[in-house]
């Protein structure tokens, strides 16, 4: 099962990661779009991890709606207000459990990703971080593994797209050729997870 110090790690874990990726990031949107999205989740996960560390929510729905709330405050651009939809919204799904199990989570963050495809409005193939989140969303039931793949392959899958939503969209089919940010975070925000621990047979839902 997982707990809602499972899911601090997780969060902690992305920090750490978005961290490591930020010039990557940046460099990614500096072709498509206005260089910032690396600089921008780093601002916003580290403040998420000097909460968290601070005083740890007690359950993994309100962990979630915290660092959402955070998100939304610190990370500006098109990403803070998706980002914390993503996890405000996955949060309230998972209500006042104090244990969650993998299912869910999935079934939690599903109605997540449909929130910030109600947001933006992006579908699949938008080349948008839907593209990551979606894929991982429907592997999440069979495990953290199978996310953290459909993840990155479909943030890769999004390099011969045209971009349709985001500032991206203004360049049209100049997108083409060009992985997305927003797709790229978001594979790792999903890789984090199996990061995070317990291994995949403790974390419920079956195998
Ligand atoms: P900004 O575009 O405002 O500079 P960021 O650079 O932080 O914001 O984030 C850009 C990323 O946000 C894109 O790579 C894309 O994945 C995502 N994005 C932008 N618009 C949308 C949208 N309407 N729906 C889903 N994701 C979007
Ligand atoms: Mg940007």
């Amino acid at each position: 099962m997982l707990d809602a110090d499972f899911f601090r790690r997780w969060m902690t874990v992305t920090a750490a990661s978005v961290d490591r990726e930020a010039e990557r990031l940046t460099a990614l949107d500096s072709e498509i779009g206005d260089a910032d999205h690396g600089s921008n989740l780093q601002r916003g996960f580290r403040a998420v991890k000097d909460a968290l560390d601070k005083e740890p929510p007690a359950t993994p729905g309100a962990v979630l709606t915290q660092a959402g709330r955070l998100l939304v405050s610190t990370v500006g651009g098109a990403s803070g207000p998706l980002y914390g939809t993503l996890l405000r919204r996955t949060g309230k799904t998972l209500g006042e459990a104090a244990e969650v199990d993998r299912q869910q989570l999935a079934e939690a963050l599903r109605a997540g990703v449909d929130a910030v495809m109600k947001l933006g409005g992006a579908a699949p193939g938008d080349k948008t971080m839907i593209d990551a989140l979606l894929p991982a969303v429907d592997a999440l039931g069979e495990s953290f593994t199978a996310a953290r793949d459909a993840a990155r392959d479909g943030a890769v899958a999004t390099t011969p797209m045209p971009a349709r939503k985001g500032r991206a969209s203004y360049l049209g089919e100049r997108s083409i050729g060009h992985q997305d940010p927003g797709a790229t975070s978001s594979a790792l925000l999903i890789a984090a997870l199996l990061d995070a621990g317990p291994g995949e047979a403790d974390a419920g839902g079956g195998e």
